[in-house]
């Protein structure tokens, strides 16, 4: 049955990044290109840098780069790790793991806490890792392990990192926005975080928290990027009105990220959230009421802006998602690396973010299953989803 080709848009876009973006940032993308040294740009873009300061409620200025949160993460990586520090890469999944081989580029000196992908980092084994190697300077952590739908206690982390006098650095891209989640919280040096997933705007661009001693660092490591697409240290004062760029800004990005965070605060961090939360435990609800499994290993380490449902015995992971959008029209993620064909992933980030969505989510997963030969309870988790939806209202 091919109600909805390939060819066509999809009706509904249920990803873990990107996302759907939000009408109003659609409608900021399409403002004029300004010049990037017109009086105008140059003023709309100090304050896009502090309303993300306001967002990220940092004391001081965050970065934005020019390219989507991988570029962020990758400069981190060149800036911040110089050859004589020693890494500790904490990984939980996929993109944990994925920022220690960057770590290595830089550094030899490299140190991992590796737990199976369903679970999180145990601070008490942060903990006992940097009393047993005080040579630790640097620890890098992923929030929210997306392709395994997992969330790591970075406050609790980063609380340690910073009693041992070391530098911490997060990617928060698929958590901030969606949770309380700030670099200041967890102490983070680095804090690497974009527009793409809970803030609801398109591919194309990192914000940064950096604290003031990692620009201290950085700009004391001889081989942190200068003149490159890779500089962090290049940007720090671009956030001004009269400092020139050290490269041209993508010019509609900033248009778009300007509403995305106008959306963000006027709606309120705390009610952003809470649809997050309440939108993902719905989801969860339905997911096990209907006869399927979390992938997560317990349910307080549960992503509140993506859901990992298990893909069960004898079910092909791609053949299920391909049903989903030929039959329903819904586009739902799978998993990546090591945990993909294992899960498929429900993302509830920015416009998604909304418990009706769970609804729609668990018809199609579910109708999608047992078009593959499951014999789920499909009522049965729309009814469990809707208990949840309904006792908060
Ligand atoms: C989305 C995401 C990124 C950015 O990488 P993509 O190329 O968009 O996949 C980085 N880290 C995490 C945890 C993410 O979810």
């Amino acid at each position: 049955m091919m109600r909805y080709p390939e060819h066509a848009d999809p009706v509904i876009t249920l990803t873990s990044g990107p996302v759907n973006a939000y009408a109003q940032v659609l409608r900021g993308l399409g403002r004029t290109v300004l010049y990037d040294y017109d009086p105008a740009f140059q003023l709309l873009y100090e304050n896009v840098v502090n309303k993300a300061q306001q967002a990220m409620r940092l004391s001081n200025r965050p970065v934005i780069l020019h390219g989507e949160p991988v570029l962020g993460l990758e400069a981190a990586a060149a800036s911040l790790i110089a050859p004589d520090d020693v890494v500790l890469n904490l990984a939980s999944g996929v993109y944990g793991k994925g920022f220690g081989y960057w770590a290595k580029r830089y550094s030899p000196h490299l140190i991992e806490i590796e737990v199976p992908y369903n679970e999180a980092i145990d601070p008490q084994e942060v903990e006992a890792m940097l009393k047993a190697h005080p040579e630790i300077t640097i620890v890098s952590v992923c929030h929210h392990d997306t392709p395994s739908g997992t969330i790591n206690p970075i406050d609790a982390i980063g609380a340690l990192v910073s009693a041992h006098g070391g530098y911490l650095i997060v990617d928060a891209v698929s958590s901030f926005g969606g949770m309380k989640t700030h670099p200041e919280d967890c102490k983070a040096d680095i804090y690497v975080t974009g527009p793409n997933k809970c803030l609801g705007a398109p591919p194309g661009l990192t914000m940064m928290g950096v604290s003031e001693r990692a620009w201290s660092k950085m700009k004391a490591n001889p081989l942190a990027p200068r003149a490159s697409m890779l500089s962090i240290v290049d940007w720090q004062n671009a956030w001004s009105r009269h400092e020139p760029f050290p490269f041209t800004p993508s010019v509609s990005e900033i248009n778009g990220l300007d509403v995305a965070l106008d959306l963000y605060l006027d709606e309120g961090p705390e009610a952003v959230w809470a649809r997050h939360t309440l939108t993902a435990k719905a989801m969860r609800a339905g997911v096990t009421a209907m006869g399927l499994s979390i992938w997560a290993a317990s349910d307080w380490i549960a992503s509140p802006t993506t859901t990992a449902v298990r893909t069960p015995e004898g079910v092909d992971e791609k053949l299920l998602r391909q049903a989903a959008r030929a039959r329903y029209g819904v586009v739902f993620s799978s998993g990546r690396g090591e945990t993909l064909g294992k899960l498929t992933r429900i993302g509830h980030m920015g416009p998604t973010a909304q418990p009706i969505y769970a609804i729609a989510a668990l018809t199609a997963l579910g109708g999608a299953m047992n078009a593959l030969g499951q014999k789920l309870a499909i009522g049965k988790g729309i009814e469990a989803a809707l208990a949840i939806i309904d006792a908060d209202a």
